[in-house]
Formats: C-alpha cells, structure tokens, sequence
C-alpha cells in the first residue's frame, strides 16, 4: 500500500527545470527528481529518485513533455530510501517496468526488512522538524525490481557518471557525479534550503545546508561524506531539496559546511 498524499508543499512544486546539460529536474512538492538524459539516444533517460507519495502522475507526465510520449526510462536510481525519495516508485513500476539500482547497504530499507529509526523532531529548530515525526519511515518492498549499483562505481545506462558512496544521512547514501560540467547529483548528502524551516521550504529560500537533521543517522559520517564531495570541486550541485546551485566551484562552501557539522557532533 502507498502512503498518503502529504499536503506539505512549496512554491515551484510542478515546476520542470533545466538542471545541467541533460539533467531535467521536477519539483515535486518539497523534493526534487531528475531525468539524466542518455546523450545518444534523447528518447532515454534515467530517473534519479522518486519524489512524493501520489506524485507517480506529475513524474511521467514530466517525463513525456520533456522527452516525448514514447520516451524511454532504463532505469531508476535511488539516493535513499526516504519517504520523500520513493514515494511514487511502487506507481511508477506499475507503468515503467524498469530495474531499480540502490548501494547495498540502503537494500534492507527497499526490501521489506527494516525500517528507518524515528524521526528526531528536536534535532534542530523549525516547524518541519516538529512535524517530521509524522512523516513515514517504512521499509518498502520493491524486491523484484531491486538490484544494487555496480562495485567498480559504474552508473548503470549513464556512462558519464559515477557514483560515490556518501553515507551519514542513511547507511547506504549515494550520490553521482559528472566530471563534464563537474555536476553532482547530491540527493541529500547536501541540500541547498534549510529543510526544518517550514517558511524556507514554502518559498524554497536558497541556502546551502547538510541533509535534513530529524531524518539524518549519523552527522559525523554525514561530514565526511561532504567533504568526500568536496575535494571533487563540483560546480553545480543539483539536489533533493532546495534550488540547484550552479556556476562556480562550490569546494570551499562544502568544506566549511562539513566543518560546521563536524563541531556539532
Ligand atoms: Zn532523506
């Protein structure tokens, strides 16, 4: 069974938007998916996430204005397993019938085996950390469809990208990365909008940040995730929450965020 329409939203919810070369980008609700765009064939994509419960709808509408009504997904790939990054998917494999890549260590969380931890509403601040005890953390199981990503840091279908193992926020974290353009799909190993904070995410207030604070297992690990992501100098950083920053080396940024965090923990 999937969860309920959640009636947290924002402003640019609906919203399609060129992230990067080839990257298309879709708000949906408070968190954004990406289409990458395979480069030889424009009808292929992968999708990166999976957006809101019942939001399966906007997704492959997006998909099918952007890369035409006979468009092709390969594939999808997962950050994590968040309510706010797979609720559609078990909507969406009932229409794309399309393998499913996550990294081993997030599997128990997209098989059925384990849940994530409670939510900590008192971990920071602001209206949605003290909702966010309500917000679903089940396993789900979509065991069929589900293999893990490629040992040697491959991207299945994106032969441009890798991917790069980013824990803290969840045990088996991913984000992927591009040296054309150095652009990093971050998930939420970094955001850039104050997530706990209900009148940043309505007005999608731009803002670098670390992953949500009531959702995130292990802030230490969560640092030196960021500054793994750092030393790869990327200059657009297109992520699951928040405006994508694009333009210049975000290095130095990423670095005294990773600090910050650090001295918290
Ligand atoms: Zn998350």
């Amino acid at each position: 069974m999937s969860d309920p329409y959640m009636p947290l939203s924002s402003v640019r919810s609906g919203m399609g938007f060129e992230a990067a070369k080839g990257v298309h980008g879709l708000t949906v609700q408070i968190v954004n998916v990406y289409f990458v765009q395979n480069p030889s064939q424009p009808h292929e994509f992968v999708l990166i996430d999976a957006g809101m419960p019942k939001s399966a709808g906007m997704i492959i509408k997006e998909a099918k204005q952007r890369f035409g009504d006979n468009c092709t997904c390969k594939a999808i790939i997962l950050t994590h397993g968040h309510f706010d990054h797979i609720g559609a998917i078990e909507e969406i494999l009932e229409q794309w019938k399309v393998p499913v890549y996550v990294h081993e260590k997030e599997l128990p969380y997209v098989t059925g085996q384990e849940d994530y931890p409670p939510a900590r509403p008192d971990s920071k601040s602001g209206l949605v950390a003290k909702l966010s005890p309500l917000f679903p953390r089940h396993s789900i199981n979509i065991s069929s469809h589900v293999h893990t990503l490629p040992e040697d840091g491959s991207v299945p279908f994106l032969e441009e990208w890798e991917w790069l193992f980013t824990p803290g926020h969840t045990p088996g974290h991913v984000s992927l990365f591009r040296e054309s353009g150095r652009v990093l799909l971050a998930g939420d190993a970094v955001i850039t909008v104050e997530q706990e904070s209900l009148a940043d995410v309505v007005i999608q207030k731009q803002e670098l940040h670390g992953p949500p604070a009531y959702f995130t297992m292990d802030t230490a690990l969560t640092s030196e995730s960021i500054q793994r992501i750092a030393k790869l100098e990327p200059e657009a950083l297109l992520t699951g929450h928040g405006i994508p920053m694009t333009g210049r080396n975000y290095s130095k940024d990423l670095s005294a965020l990773a600090e910050r965090l650090s001295a918290i923990t």
